[in-house]
């Protein structure tokens, strides 16, 4: 895609499913990246190698630098310090991926201030941080820049037992409309996507259950779960200057989840 050969990214979560596959993607494209991991080194070295293979199968784009940054973005301190390691290392940072994120099952009226805090610190307060940090930066030497924010279709569908989770997308979308506002004429793009049910470790519960997975995929109008590749294409082409004139949008990669599927047959007739 245009544009990527160069550029420096960071992938926030990069040492599993969605951000895996992110940062595999944006190496196969030509640009530098950063693997952010908070937990497992090893994960993260694994991510790195698949990257610098897949790279290299393009032999243009065998240069490809790659850095590990560990830190865990519920984490003010860390952010500021991985922000700081990517620029020191690479020279810049062009491109940010916000694609950490966790949940945590519960009925709202039982959850706890600590668990509901915890999300929101990590999928909602960790994007603003890590933006607000890539933005300094920018502006600092007035260069253009991109940050990509992994939504959900929660961003808009409302999802019971997963309150705190609900919230972060949902306040994922305004993140994105009004950092891209207000950097639009700085050269800073920012913008979502909302994958929608996705094969990634964070939905073992039903990937491994052939009855549970066919429920989940019975309710998607496509029929089929999404995979972590599918949403990295359209990462990389957000990020890209095919996109050049996007800013502010959430684009749903979600098999058409959130087309409202119960309208797909007339109820009234
Ligand atoms: P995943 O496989 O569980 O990966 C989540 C990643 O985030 C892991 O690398 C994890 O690393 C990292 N992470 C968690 N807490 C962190 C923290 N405090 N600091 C830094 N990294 C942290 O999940 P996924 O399905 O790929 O999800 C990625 C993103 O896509 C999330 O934002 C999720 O909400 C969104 N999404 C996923 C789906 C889906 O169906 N899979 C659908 C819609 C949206 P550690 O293990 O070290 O914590």
């Amino acid at each position: 895609m245009i544009g990527l050969k160069g550029k420096n990214a960071l992938v926030t979560g990069a040492t599993s499913g969605i951000g895996q596959a992110i940062a595999i993607r944006l190496a196969q494209e030509g640009c530098n990246i950063a693997i952010n991991y908070r937990s497992d080194r090893e994960a993260a070295v694994d991510t790195e190698k698949i990257a610098l293979e897949k790279a290299c199968e393009n032999i243009e784009n065998c240069g490809v630098k790659s850095l590990l940054v560990q830190g865990d973005v519920s984490q003010e301190s860390d952010i500021v310090e991985m922000v700081n390691t990517v620029v020191k290392e690479f020279g810049s940072l062009d491109i940010l991926v916000n694609n950490a994120g966790i949940q945590i099952e519960s009925p709202s009226h039982e959850v706890t201030t600590a668990d509901f805090d915890w999300v929101i610190a990590v999928n909602l307060r960790g994007a603003y941080l890590c933006s607000r940090e890539t933005i300094k930066h920018l502006l600092s030497l007035n260069r253009s820049g991109v940050i990509i924010n992994i939504s959900s279709v929660h961003e808009i569908i409302p999802r019971p037992m997963f309150v705190s989770y609900s919230i972060s997308k949902g306040g994922m979308e305004n993140l994105t409309k009004t950092l891209a506002l207000e950097y639009a004429s700085q050269g800073i793009r920012v913008n979502a996507i909302a994958p929608g049910a996705t094969i990634t470790p964070i939905n073992q519960d039903w990937i491994d259950n052939p009855e549970k997975k066919a429920m989940v995929e019975s309710h998607i109008p496509m029929r089929r779960a999404g995979s972590s590749e599918e949403m990295a294409g359209v990462v990389a082409f957000l990020a890209s200057n095919e996109a050049a004139y996007i800013t502010g949008q959430t684009l749903f990669v979600d098999g058409g989840l959130s087309l409202y599927a119960d309208f797909r047959e007339n109820w009234s007739a």
